[in-house]
């Protein structure tokens, strides 16, 4: 059992400025009094009791840490301490400040699918560990994958956000509607016993988008996108699939298989040629194929600016709720961020909803 330590973090670190937001709390650079050494603080607020609505459960929290003390490794986050006070629990991580990946490869002229594969081998390396240990990471998307240092003539990838991971104990059916619609595999929505197998899927739709900066399911609406990966709807547009290798698309659609079951795994993904190449040609076509930069530039703008809005969005219905709590228009000087008190649209189905609902059965 990981030790949740009661002491005041702020006794410990000095609180930064933030570095980002999810659906429960907040990520902040915090520095360590006895060091200065700098660290990312994940502050996590925690349901009062089992009737409120806000915050997560204890025992969720408790699972993401233990899954991070399992998976250590160095395309992986790195839990160094957790801290817990009444309302909150604070993760101690390692500092990730390369940004986003994609952020990184949208900055760039050009990229050839062979750089863009030394990105691909290092997530790939990291899920093969981690799905190793039986921890399926089950939200794989481009916002938690992070580069350790942007300004390294090799950033090393980070995988981050633990937050839906989970132990796939042996002879445990395991279900789960939770995910972000584009990248979630047929058997979430469908409901069915999970394993490693969804996040090769979602392995499938992110390599998709980074060689044609098209997504794949992508609909006009959530229900659209369902609709399109259950019906296994997609192609590969002439057009913005070009500059592609043919090895590349032979991998993709080996990942986006709908029988979990015949989908490559991790450690098969490693083997493929486009990833290690047997000859001499194969290791040139990958010289020869780039990604489609212009699209995928115009892909990553529209995902930071939806980001952007939703943020927006949840933090006027968090100034609406507080109207309503209290009576007042009075903002809260003390609250960390607005958007881990909101809880999840309602106006998306349930299944559809980025939150840590889903149980064991
Ligand atoms: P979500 O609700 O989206 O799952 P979450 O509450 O689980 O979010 P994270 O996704 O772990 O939180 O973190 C939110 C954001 O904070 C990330 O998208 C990233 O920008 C930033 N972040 C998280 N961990 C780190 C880190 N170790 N170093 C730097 N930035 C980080």
């Amino acid at each position: 059992m990981a030790v949740f330590k009661p002491e005041n973090v702020e006794d410990f670190y000095e609180i930064g400025e933030v570095l980002g937001s999810g659906h429960f709390g907040q990520v902040r650079q915090v520095r360590e009094r006895a060091s200065g050494t700098l660290w990312a603080g994940k502050f996590l607020k925690i349901r009062k009791n089992a009737y409120s609505r806000l915050g997560l459960e204890r025992s969720s929290v408790e699972r993401e840490v233990e899954i991070l003390q399992t998976v250590q490794h160095a395309c992986i986050v790195t839990l160094k301490d957790v801290f817990e006070s009444r309302a909150e629990v604070v993760l101690i991580l390692e500092l990730v400040s390369g940004g986003e990946l994609f952020d990184f490869i949208a900055a760039k002229e050009n990229l050839l699918e062979t750089e863009a594969i030394e990105f691909m081998k290092q997530i790939l390396d990291g899920l093969k560990f981690m799905h190793s240990k039986n921890v399926a990471h089950f939200d794989l998307k481009p916002e938690n994958i992070m580069l350790s240092d942007k300004m390294s003539p090799h950033p090393n990838i980070k995988l981050i956000d633990f937050g839906l991971a989970h132990f796939l104990l042996p002879g445990e059916e395991y279900r789960s509607t939770s995910g972000t619609p584009q990248y979630i595999a047929p058997e979430v929505i469908n409901n069915e016993p999970l394993t490693t197998a969804a996040d090769m899927w979602s392995i499938g739709v992110i390599t998709f988008i980074l060689l044609s900066g098209l997504s794949p399911f992508q609909g006009d609406t959530d229900e659209e996108t369902l609709k399109n990966i259950i019906g296994m709807i997609y192609e590969f547009d002439a057009q913005h699939f070009s500059m592609t290798s043919s090895m590349a698309k032979d991998f993709i659609q080996k990942l986006l298989v709908k029988n979990a079951d015949e989908r490559m795994t991790a450690e098969e993904c490693l083997l493929h040629p486009w990833i290690k190449p047997l000859t001499r040609t194969q290791v040139v076509n990958r010289y020869r194929s780039s990604i489609n930069m212009k699209n995928f530039k115009k892909f990553n703008a529209r995902r930071k600016w939806k980001m952007s809005y939703n943020m927006v969005w949840m933090c006027n219905r968090l100034g609406h709720m507080k109207i309503l709590c209290k009576g007042s228009s009075d903002p809260d000087p003390l609250e960390r961020q607005c958007e881990s008190d909101v809880e999840d649209t309602e106006s998306k189905p349930a299944s559809l909803l980025r939150r840590r609902l889903s149980s064991s059965s």
